[in-house]
């Protein structure tokens, strides 16, 4: 489409919504307090064909409107091939409204294969930064990929350095984000810097939590670099909640279900995602694939939404406790539990990862007669690690991936057919990356890391406490994960360290220290 018709177009649909009460009138120009592309730019969720693009309109981004006044607006979008928008291969355009957020998603399609691209929006009064997209290999094409993971960057409790690196890698295909994007938790003072509001639960509150993280610049940068596979966590709603249980016992399952459609509406308007709309904000079904050729499959779970509640409360106990052992308990529900076991059937990838979001490994935390588990994890439910293990056995023993976050710190695991036999066979690979931020500077230690956890924890080979991300550089036959940790966050300016890597073969058992 030229210039001269999209303003043409603009013209016909003012034309059009003269006789619309004002509400409805879409303008390309609207009128703004400052620049409306406070938060940046993303993409995500790629394909062979393309990606999904993401921006939202704030030019005042602490305000639940954004500051945009109830103005719809079109925006127009373009892919090019080059930075400076010469080659230009697809556009189009996109209605950004009130209802939700002012929030512009595009599923750009249309795009060469393996390759990257730069995108922007752009209203009348201007553009926005560029970010670049990458899409990914055809079916069954075996290009390397080099990706990095990340989870819990609490806007409080430390400076986004690890996002600065993380944009600065020298390879970075895509970005994975296993969730606490953000925190619902009451802004305090004395912190590194403040949240702007107390506990979150209305819509217009997670908006504001949502623009305030977005609007560091090193997670802009982060975001800019390549696209994401976004899935979420508790804080995204609630800490540690559980299907319609919240963590305040107070709370009804009614007043839960619309606190969580108010967290997810806003995790969907601020996130990259190629996820429909749900009928019901509260239901909103994110579990998806992202195919790269015939190298890796990402499975992205939800082990929150669908959850049976913790067994005997949502901190470490001694088992058994409680109905801890039922076999009906479930962190995915029984639809999760079949998709992935079909779509690890069904697929042909080399690696199968799941994007998962607690600590799969059993992690007995009080050595003795007696193991200790920490119940939000899933070793709080027994029963669904015997069945996701069933799953690796049948489909995929020794090239699936576990990528987890949520317990701020560092840990590689083994996962045995057997989940509490670490001397049953290995069947899987589990990397835990730490916090971006959550939790302050970190230390090369978490609390129940000792010489007697770690001599009852054999399938635990490796554990760092300090905050950062993980890169995986994966081939056909052989994954490397590198832990890459800075030193503190409590100030900006941390170098970037290697703290170890790994090693693992495709149908080979076992994770090498390399
Ligand atoms: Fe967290
Ligand atoms: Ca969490």
């Amino acid at each position: 489409m030229e210039r001269r018709d999209f303003l043409s177009d603009v013209a016909m649909y003012s034309a059009l919504c003269t006789g619309l009460p004002n509400a409805w009138r879409v303008t390309a120009r609207p009128s703004l307090a400052g620049d409306p592309f406070t938060l940046g730019v993303a993409s995500g969720d790629p394909t062979p064909t393309g990606a999904m693009i993401w921006t939202r309109l704030a030019p005042e981004p602490l305000d639940p409107d954004g500051g945009m006044g109830g103005q719809r607006t079109n925006v127009a979008w373009e892919v090019a091939e080059d930075e400076q928008f010469a080659r230009i291969v697809q556009k189009g355009r996109a209605t950004s409204v009130p209802e939700l957020g002012y929030s512009v998603h595009a599923d750009v399609s249309g795009l060469a294969s393996d390759r990257w691209y730069f995108y922007r929006f752009t209203l009348q009064n201007g553009s926005s930064p560029v970010g670049r997209l990458r899409t990914a290999p055809a079916a069954g094409v075996m290009t390397p990929l080099v990706f990095g993971f990340v989870s819990c960057n609490h806007y409080e409790q430390g400076y986004y350095t690890a996002f600065d690196h993380l944009a600065r890698e020298g390879q970075l295909d895509l970005v994975t984000h296993l969730g606490d994007y953000i925190y619902e938790t009451t802004g305090v003072d004395g912190r590194t810097r403040k949240y702007a509001s107390s506990e979150v639960r209305t819509l217009d509150d997670y908006r504001v939590r949502y623009a305030q993280t977005k609007t560091d610049p090193m997670l802009q940068a982060a975001h800019a670099r390549a696209p994401w596979v976004v899935t979420w966590d508790d804080h995204e709603v609630d800490n540690n909640y559980a299907g319609l249980i919240g963590e305040n016992e107070m709370e009804s399952e009614d007043q839960m279900r619309v606190r969580r459609a108010a967290g997810y509406q806003a995790w969907w308007e601020h996130q990259p995602v190629r996820v429909p709309r749900a009928r019901n904000w509260s239901d909103l079904n994110i579990t998806r694939r992202v195919e790269w050729g015939g190298l890796a499959a990402f499975h992205v779970l939800d082990t929150r939404q669908y959850r049976s509640d913790q067994p005997c409360g949502d901190r470490g106990q001694p088992v058994p406790c409680g109905d801890w052992g039922d076999p009906t308990h479930t962190l995915m529900g029984a639809q999760q539990e079949k998709w992935l076991d079909d779509g690890m059937a069904a697929s042909r990838a080399r690696w199968q990862v799941l994007a998962n979001q607690v600590r799969i490994m059993p992690f007995d935390d009080n050595p003795g007669p007696v193991a200790q588990y920490y119940m939000d994890s899933w070793a709080g439910y027994p029963a669904a690690i015997d069945r996701l293990m069933k799953t690796i056995g049948r489909h995929a023993p020794n090239r699936t991936v576990a990528l987890t976050g949520d317990i701020h710190s560092n840990w590689v695991n083994t996962l045995h057919t057997r989940y509490d036999r670490p001397d049953a066979p290995t069947i899987a690979a589990e990397f835990v990356g730490t916090s971006i931020s959550s939790g302050g500077d970190g230390a090369d230690a978490f609390g129940s890391w000792n010489d007697g956890t770690r001599a009852a924890n054999p399938q635990c080979i490796w554990h760092n406490g300090r905050r950062g991300y993980v890169m995986c550089s994966v081939g056909a036959e052989e994954w490397a994960t590198s832990y890459r940790t800075v030193p503190y966050v409590s100030k900006v300016g941390a170098p970037i360290e290697t703290a170890a890597r790994f090693s693992i073969r495709n149908g080979k058992p076992g994770i090498e220290r390399t």
